[in-house]
């Protein structure tokens, strides 16, 4: 079940689903691998910010990708 992340449904590279950074589904993305003890698994995101990509996804309890335009260092 998803929460944050969002399924794939077009074009869909190597995880079915996705963190949306705000870009959208066509915004090129990378995969991020979650060590989530119950099942590891990929997911992908759009965000321009991230710098590991061996992190908990939204979805288990790791922390949002930063989104474009919600940047906190801009605040
Ligand atoms: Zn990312
Ligand atoms: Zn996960």
């Amino acid at each position: 079940m998803s929460l944050i992340l969002k399924e794939i449904v077009a074009n869909p590279q190597s995880a079915k689903v996705y963190f949306d950074a705000g870009l959208g589904s066509a915004a090129p993305r990378h995969v991020h691998t979650c060590p989530d003890v119950k099942g590891a698994h990929t997911w992908e995101c759009n965000s321009p910010y991230c710098t590991s990509i061996e992190e908990l996804c939204p979805d288990h309890g790791g922390e949002p990708p930063v989104k474009v335009g919600r940047e906190p260092w801009r605040r």
